[in-house]
């Protein structure tokens, strides 16, 4: 018999979802995995995503959260910034080749505008923001990175999104030559997820466990 919804996470990806429960139900015990439930589980519209950073773009899509369910919201928003490219494309990651998701054609512009730039000038991160909204308007926001350097063509097989080029600091692989778990120890998602986690124990740890 499942208990009701407990915590609302603001992503239709399954696998994000996933990557949530993972890390709080060790971090609280008593949590039935099935309460923390996503965005599409609750019927939730989608807000328009107008923030600058990373931060504002996640808070705006936890509020939105909270206040639709009454429940405690978690939501995350994140990207690729390049040095070289003063932190492009950032917050305009998942469209920057002007098609919204479309992972190839994003990849492949970003290696075309960076064709003639040195491997010492390869700079770039991932950043994810994750925030925590409660519907009483308490607001957490931690922020995450991955640091690495972009190859000059794409490489691996795993993962998504910039995945293929950006080689994390310290290895020559790309991120989508790692084993997906080696990939969420070192995320950035992970790090934001996880830095996350007292605050969300905090706040469900006032609540009946209904
Ligand atoms: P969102 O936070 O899911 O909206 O992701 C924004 C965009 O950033 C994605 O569409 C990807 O292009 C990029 N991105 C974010 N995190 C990652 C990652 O872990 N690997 C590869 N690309 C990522």
């Amino acid at each position: 018999m499942t208990g009701p919804a407990r915590l609302v996470l603001a992503t239709h990806n399954a696998h994000k979802l996933g990557e949530l429960r993972a890390i709080l139900v060790p971090a609280l015990p008593g949590l039935d995995p099935d309460s923390v439930v996503g965005a599409r589980d609750v019927g939730a519209p989608e807000p328009v995503e107008d923030g600058v950073t990373f931060a504002e773009n996640a808070l705006i899509k936890a509020r939105a959260l909270a206040a639709h369910t009454g429940l405690p919201a978690v939501a995350d928003d994140s990207g690729l910034s390049v040095d070289v490219l003063g932190g492009a494309p950032g917050i305009f990651s998942a469209r920057w080749s002007g098609r919204h998701g479309d992972d190839r054609a994003n990849l492949d512009l970003l290696l075309a505008q960076l064709s003639d730039i040195a491997p010492e000038h390869r700079a770039a991160r991932f950043t994810c923001a994750a925030a925590l909204v409660t519907p009483e308007g308490e607001e957490h926001v931690e922020l995450g990175h991955l640091v690495g350097t972009l190859a000059t063509a794409p490489r691996g097989a795993h993962g998504f999104g910039y995945d293929p080029i950006l080689v994390p600091a310290g290895g020559d692989l790309t991120c989508a030559e790692l084993a997906p778990e080696e990939k969420n120890r070192i995320s950035h998602r992970g790090q934001a997820f996880r830095a996350l986690v007292p605050a969300v124990v905090a706040v469900l740890g006032r609540e009946p466990r209904g």
